[in-house]
């Protein structure tokens, strides 16, 4: 039994030094109790927070502690009735092979994700919904408007572009590089995609919203926020999902104090920003999703392309790779065999 465990906490970017790979026997399930292998695990920016000891909506995960994440297993062994061998279920198992559970927290797979379990982490899970929920909710899109979403082609991203267009938008993606922004348009069907690290960059989104934008949708804040700023319509709205860009910070970026001035800029505009922690915030609002993008997803109008990593030991790099935007994809480690 493989695990990855929290060797260290990482003082700015994480880095190899900061995970441990370590063995020990498969657990033995107890009575009532189910024993699970991995087959998929989720690799997710959430977890950068769970590596720190700053405050935060969740505990960190402790030293020594395996690292925390969604995963997709299979009953291998059960004591408990309501599950048999070869079972496919969602568990928060972590970043291990094998993990012993009481069934609670466990959801079975159905549906399309039986099919396709890894969609279980992403385009019908917890990034699909997060996009979904925080466009519909706090994004409230009307046709003919113009949302703005960074990391385009990843997780989240590429459900609210496809969602807004579903919703009679204009979608316009931000991504690195021609080869994301190309996908973006070509195949996720967005009208337009910036490369955040071009340098006319803030020109470039400027002309992709001719009638500036009415919903940034922000999940990496930065230098595309910045970009975003002085392009939002009176009554725009943000869905405050994630900011990337900060995660792996120390301190405030140099520079001067712009907050006077976004403050002004809110008032003035009347933009309402609000931040969301997706199963917190929506959680008894989940089969909202699943009736409305669990069809679009079975018809192929919603779709998520993975980026598929084989074997647990390269997860920790896996990991830091996404936190520089080198995943193309929703990234998923594939732990076992299926
Ligand atoms: P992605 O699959 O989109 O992967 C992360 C992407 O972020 C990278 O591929 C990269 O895309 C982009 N990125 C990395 N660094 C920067 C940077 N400095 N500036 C701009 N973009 C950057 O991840 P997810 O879809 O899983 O998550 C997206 C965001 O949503 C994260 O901020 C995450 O924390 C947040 N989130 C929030 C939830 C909530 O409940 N509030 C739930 C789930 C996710 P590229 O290089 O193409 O720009």
């Amino acid at each position: 039994n493989r695990k990855v465990v929290l060797a260290s906490r990482p003082d700015g970017a994480p880095t190899a030094e900061n995970f441990r790979l370590e063995t020990a026997d498969i657990p033995a399930p107890g009575p009532g109790e189910l024993l699970l292998r991995t087959v998929y695990m989720s690799l997710d920016p959430y977890m950068r927070g769970r590596m720190s000891d700053a405050p935060s909506y969740a505990d960190p995960v402790p030293i020594d502690g395996v690292m925390t994440a969604g995963t997709v297993s299979r009953v291998v062994s059960s004591n408990n009735k309501d599950y048999r061998p070869g079972d496919w279920v969602l568990s928060y198992a972590g970043w291990q092979d094998y993990s012993v559970s009481h069934g609670e927290g466990l959801e079975k797979l159905a549906g399309d994700s039986l099919q396709h379990p890894s969609w279980a982490l992403g385009v019908l899970g917890m990034p699909g919904f997060t996009g979904y929920m925080g466009l519909k909710d706090i994004g409230q899109p009307q046709a003919g408007e113009t949302v703005v979403v960074g990391a385009a082609t990843g997780a989240v991203g590429s459900v609210v572009g496809q969602v807004a267009k579903l919703k009679g938008c204009r979608a316009v993606g931000v991504a690195s590089g021609a080869e994301k922004c190309r996908y973006a348009v070509d195949t996720l069907g967005f009208d337009a995609c910036v490369d955040r690290r071009a340098d006319d960059f803030a020109r470039q989104l400027a002309d992709a919203c001719p009638d500036g934008i009415d919903i940034y949708f922000e999940s990496v804040g930065g230098a595309v926020f910045d970009a975003v700023i002085p392009l939002l319509n009176t009554k725009a709205r943000i869905p405050l999902c994630g900011v990337i860009a900060n995660y792996n910070s120390r301190d405030l970026p140099d520079g001067k104090d712009r907050l006077p001035f976004l403050q002004a800029l809110l008032l003035r505009k009347r933009i309402r920003m609000q931040g969301f922690i997706i199963f917190q915030d929506y959680g008894d609002r989940y089969q909202e999703f699943v009736d409305e993008v669990g069809p679009w997803a079975s018809a192929g109008k919603v779709i998520m392309r993975e980026d598929i990593v084989d074997e647990l030991e390269s997860a920790p790099q896996a990991f830091i790779d996404m936190l520089q935007g080198k995943n193309f994809g929703k990234l998923v480690i594939r732990v076992g065999e299926d």
